[in-house]
């Protein structure tokens, strides 16, 4: 069993990896202490954060500001905005620092992470409370959020201590021989700001336990959630320098860190579109560059729910209700597509419309509120707009419109009829959108589910053993749930990345994980033969 160093300096032996649990907020003490933790961040609202080289705070002329998607005009918080020449900075400033850190034995790493984790925990609510203001999740979403924050932390510490133990080699007389695990060198993490606290985590903190240094350019959509988590890594003892916070756009920021001789991989999490484009800049070697960059990029999906005839429809409507308008679908992993077979069509869609007709909607604040906003005007455009195409393409069953109010909210909407090719049933829409297609029997559905470029998530609900072994066969995504939701994978239960253009498939909290982060090193000595 692996060993940590605790606080107080003494050994003690880690317990297995269990997931952190939900808070329950059903329970009034628990609802109050959330009320409070609300109230706190209310209070912090609108402060200016510094861009961190180094440990070094700097300021720039230009700035920008993160809004509140529920009440448009509320600013979370004030950003320096990143130039290219800052970027270079902040990759030159990890490439020094990395020549010290990557010495750092792998159990000083570690045994940060796990403080990292404790003060997580102990702020859990709060971080939550940052996630109602900042992006618009409810409070079981936020909650759930910072849940998986902590899960990243406990299983890659323990996951580093394991890496850096004795590796099984095959035997050979005369020669003694190891195999390390060394990190690669300078990462620029760019996470998106749908898990604006686990995934931003999640990767940083894969890279800098294994003994890479970071510079995290964080979504121009939640740069005060990472900023909250700077503050946090530098309490739990993490030196100045490993992690660089470089806020910024994309575009600008963004590319300059991508394409900078001194990177040495790119772990990205958001769109295909921007995950190509870094995929193929990272491709190129500028002059003085001696290595082949890695990319780590886990992209969109179009992820359906087959529901086959003969099931319980009110578990499958559950399912696909809380997979489908979840955080608004604003998931990855979201179903955006429930196929199902033609004898409970009608059956579903009925109980389906019930069910989404039920949901409140409003500023995530409100404790009692189900759907919140979606992210932002472009988010909210582009989703009305795939309504409109939805409406053309389909029988619009609920929803269809912005919902009013003073925040970018628009009804969970339920469209029918839907052709396999349709566009709303091939593109990824990332909002509360679901498209909801007949199929003629499971076959046909498997078909139509595995007809898009994307493979993240999937769902079947099926009483046959047979046509659910088939569907482990057959159903071409990352994660496959059989009889459950599509949405919610557990760290270490459910290790999580898609295929095709969802992805590289890094397999997020699984423990292949960190080895995308490291590079093998065999050491072969030749022993003197024994008298
Ligand atoms: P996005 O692609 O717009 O942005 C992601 C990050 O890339 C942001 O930090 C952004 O600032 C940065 N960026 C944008 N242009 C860039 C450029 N040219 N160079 C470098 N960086 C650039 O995605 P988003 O809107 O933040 O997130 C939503 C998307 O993320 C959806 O497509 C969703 O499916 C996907 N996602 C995937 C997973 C997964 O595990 N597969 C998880 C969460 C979200």
């Amino acid at each position: 069993m692996a060993v940590k160093t605790t606080e107080a300096g003494t050994r003690e032996a880690v317990q297995e990896f269990r997931n952190e649990p939900f808070t329950d907020f059903s329970k009034p003490e628990n609802r109050q202490a959330m009320q409070q933790a609300v109230e706190k961040v209310r209070s912090q609202l609108g402060r200016e954060y510094d861009i961190l080289i180094g440990g070094e705070r700097i300021r720039t002329p230009e700035k920008f500001r993160s809004y509140n998607p529920s009440r448009k005009s509320e600013v979370i918080g004030v950003f320096q905005k990143g130039t290219p020449e800052l970027a270079a900075q902040a990759v030159e400033a990890a490439y020094k620092k990395f020549q010290q850190w990557e010495r750092t034995p792998a159990a000083e790493r570690a045994g940060i992470l796990f403080r990292t984790a404790s003060l997580v925990r102990q702020r859990k609510l709060e971080l939550g409370a940052w996630m109602v203001f900042e992006v618009g999740k409810n409070w079981a979403e936020a909650d759930a959020d910072v849940a998986e924050a902590i899960d990243f932390c406990e299983f890659y510490a323990r996951e580093m201590l394991r890496l850096a133990g004795p590796q099984p080699l095959t035997p050979i007389a005369g020669e003694v021989n190891e195999l390390r695990y060394i990190p690669l060198g300078v990462g620029v993490v760019i996470p998106p700001w749908n898990f604006p606290l686990a995934i931003m985590l999640g990767m940083t903190t894969a890279a800098w336990v294994s003994g890479n240094t970071v510079v995290l350019k964080p979504s121009s959509d939640a740069p005060a959630i990472a900023a909250q988590f700077m503050a946090l890594m530098e309490e739990a003892g993490l030196p100045a320098g490993v992690v660089n916070y470089l806020p910024g756009s994309g575009a600008t920021a963004g590319n300059a860190l991508v394409t900078h001789p001194k990177t040495r991989f790119v772990a990205f999490t958001g769109s295909k579109e921007v995950g190509l484009g870094i995929n193929e800049l990272a491709a190129k070697a500028p002059p003085g560059q001696i290595w082949i960059k890695r990319v780590v990029a886990e992209m969109g999906g179009k992820d359906s729910i087959v529901v086959d005839a003969g099931v319980d429809v009110d578990a499958a409507v559950e399912g696909v209700f809380a997979s489908a308008f979840g955080f608004q679908g604003q998931k990855c992993s979201a179903c955006s597509r429930a196929i199902v077979v033609q004898d409970v069509y009608d059956a579903f869609l009925e109980k389906l419309r019930a069910r989404v007709e039920k949901v409140r909607i409003g500023p995530t604040d409100d404790p009692n509120v189900y759907l919140g906003p979606v992210i932002n005007e472009t988010a909210m455009r582009s989703i009305l707009n795939y309504i409109e195409i939805g409406k053309k393409e389909g029988r619009l069953i609920t929803g269809g419109k912005a919902a009013g109010g003073d925040g970018y909210f628009i009804e969970p909407t339920v469209i029918a009829d839907v052709a396999p090719k349709a566009r709303i049933s091939q593109e990824e829409i990332f909002g509360p959108v679901l498209a909801v297609l007949k199929a003629r029997d499971f076959e046909d559905a498997l078909d139509i589910a595995n007809n898009t470029e994307f493979g993240l998530t999937g769902a079947v609900y099926s009483n046959s053993r047979e046509r659910l072994e088939e569907a482990r066969a057959r159903f071409h995504v990352g994660n496959l749930y059989l009889n459950r939701k599509c949405t919610g994978a557990m760290v270490g239960a459910h290790p999580f990345g898609g295929f095709n253009m969802s992805g590289t498939d890094s397999k997020a909290g699984g423990r292949d994980y960190l080895l995308l982060f490291t590079q093998a090193k065999v050491i072969s000595e030749k022993m003197p033969p024994q008298r």
